[in-house]
């Protein structure tokens, strides 16, 4: 097999999706303690915690470094290549997490043991099954009291639309947490604190007759252990990998990653289960990852990592071939080749220039504004991913400033920072307005502090008589011409050049639909 093969297969890219609180960071930083990643724990909690507050975060955010390589982890585990793809994790930033869903092939969703399935991962959910993304489920904080486990497995099925297959189930829970069972394994797993960080470091009994089971988890436990096992292996699924892989049924483990419990049996039935690089649609066809010319998609952008010298580093998901430091590519937006030295990699949790990459993997390329959020590279072939939106804002501000002279400069950051996809700028025809539109209050504090701090600009935002968005298409160039003269008051051209309805109220956006059936409003542009 070639190596390119070799090391596709082994890739597993994947998101943590979950509600605020659930357990996200917590587990990310056990995941990259059994892969080596980081030596620590703590040293990602850190940096949730100083994210929560927003000046925090921005101290924070000033030390690239941080950010960027937290975008992507990497680490070996088991003869495999993890790639995990971190999702912001405030709600304001939820169109970036939607994007970095399109870049994964599988999601971990983390529901809180006491709280069950809560809003934001009803919507996190929604999108991975518009692309039916396989997902696992990590049922978390079993060392406090939460529900019963069948009842959290009935609200994921009727809640979310998913089969949910028990691997492991738990003995007790909260004060009585007296381990985990492996459904596959047939392995009681005792939790004991302070332990369980591998398996040599756990009490693990093979099978519920094991000798001195009885006494290590109690006789209750026991007994009421095999009782809910009955229930359990009627009422429920048993795992099926193809069902999983479907996104029709997904594999559930319950643990405390706060504890480091029943997070390492969770992580090899990842990395033996989850898919590899799958195949992704173009405009024109299918690419599939065995194909050896290099394809990818830009899925995220950070601007100013380094505020000197004004460099963005665009995320590139590989889909096909191999990438090597060096190669020529194509920008199919533009038609451009570009050759590509110092791509980077996030290896061991650094900053380091990558020599080579493979489907799955994802890789910085440095730029000055020339690649935009949904840009296709490939070795010459002219096709497009799809597939990768940018929503409609749902808050507008206009910006102001407090030095005029500074306009070219207000100008230039707002359209840089747009580029990132968190917040989008409109310039209405027929003014001298900057409008900005985001998903979240929080972005326009962060866009006023990123002004100041990268590029010396005093500007704050004010309310605008603006409740939502649209952009317009019409194939009837006359038609189009005849709607733009109409309604040039509330047009605006977005930062890719797009024109855009600004409309003041929906009532005023449903009337200017109805007046102009040949015009399609729509509520995302896709990058193409
Ligand atoms: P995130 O917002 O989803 O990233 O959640 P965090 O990982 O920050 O966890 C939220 C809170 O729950 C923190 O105070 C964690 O220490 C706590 N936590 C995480 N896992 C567990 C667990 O297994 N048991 C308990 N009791 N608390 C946990």
């Amino acid at each position: 097999m070639s190596i390119h093969l070799q090391e596709t297969q082994r890739r597993r890219t994947f998101a943590i999706v979950s509600h605020p609180d659930a357990g996200k960071t917590t587990l990310t930083e056990k995941l990259l303690l059994f892969g080596g990643a980081i030596q620590m724990a703590g040293s990602v909690k850190g940096r949730k915690a100083a994210r929560h507050a927003t000046s925090d975060w921005m101290a924070l955010e000033k030390e690239r470094g941080i950010s960027v390589t937290s975008s992507v982890m990497q680490f070996p585990y088991e003869g495999k290549i993890v790639n995990l793809l971190d999702t912001p994790g405030h709600a304001d930033f939820s169109e970036d997490t939607y994007r970095v869903l399109t870049a994964v092939d599988s999601a971990l969703m983390v529901i809180d043991c006491a709280k069950g399935v809560e809003e934001r991962t009803i919507k996190l959910m929604e999108v991975c099954r518009l692309r039916d993304t396989p997902i696992m489920t990590f049922i978390n904080k079993l060392d406090r009291e939460g529900r019963s486990p069948i009842e959290l497995l009935d609200e994921v099925e009727s809640v979310l639309g998913v089969a949910c297959a028990p691997l492991t189930w738990p003995i007790g829970m909260g004060k009585r947490l007296k381990g985990v069972y492996h459904l596959l394994l047939d392995e009681v797993h005792v939790f004991e604190q302070g332990k369980n960080f591998t398996r040599q470091d756990s009490t693990i009994f093979k099978g519920l007759n094991a000798p001195g089971l009885e006494q290590a988890i109690g006789t209750e436990a026991l007994n009421e252990l095999s009782e809910e096992l009955e229930l359990i292996q009627g009422a429920s699924h048993p795992f099926d990998l193809e069902q999983y892989h479907a996104g029709k049924l997904t594999p559930v483990f319950f643990g405390s990653a706060v504890n480091n419990f029943g997070v390492q049996l969770l992580l090899d039935f990842f990395v033996e289960h989850a898919p590899e690089p799958r195949s992704r649609a173009t405009l024109s066809r299918e690419i599939k990852p065995a194909e050896e010319k290099l394809t990818g998609f830009v899925f995220k952008i950070q601007a100013n990592m380094d505020p000197a010298h004004r460099d963005r580093v665009a995320f590139m998901r590989i889909c096909s071939g191999t990438y090597t430091a060096g190669m020529k590519m194509l920008q199919t937006r533009t038609n451009k080749e570009v050759r590509i030295a110092n791509a980077l990699t996030f290896m061991a949790s650094d900053r380091e220039i990558v020599e080579s990459a493979y489907p799955g993997d994802v890789i910085g390329l440095h730029n000055h504004g020339t690649i935009s959020i949904g840009d296709t590279f490939t070795e010459g072939e002219a096709v497009s991913f799809t597939g990768i939106p940018n929503f409609a804002p749902e808050l507008f501000r206009r910006a102001r400033l407090r030095d005029p002279l500074k306009m070219k400069a207000l100008q230039k950051g707002l359209a840089q920072l747009s580029e990132e996809g968190a917040t989008q700028f409109f310039r209405p025809l027929m003014s001298n307005d900057l409008i900005l539109g985001a998903v979240g209050v929080l972005q326009f504090d962060v866009v006023a502090y990123r002004l100041k701090d990268e590029y010396g600009v005093d500007a704050s935002f004010e309310p605008v008589g603006v409740v939502t968005a649209r952009w317009v298409h019409c194939d009837d160039a006359k038609k189009l011409e005849e709607f733009r003269e109409k309604n040039a008051m509330n047009l605006a051209i977005d930062a890719a050049g797009e024109l855009v309805y600004l409309a003041p109220s929906r009532v005023n956006l449903q009337l200017t639909q109805e007046r102009s059936p040949a015009v399609r409003f729509s509520a995302t542009r896709e990058h193409a």
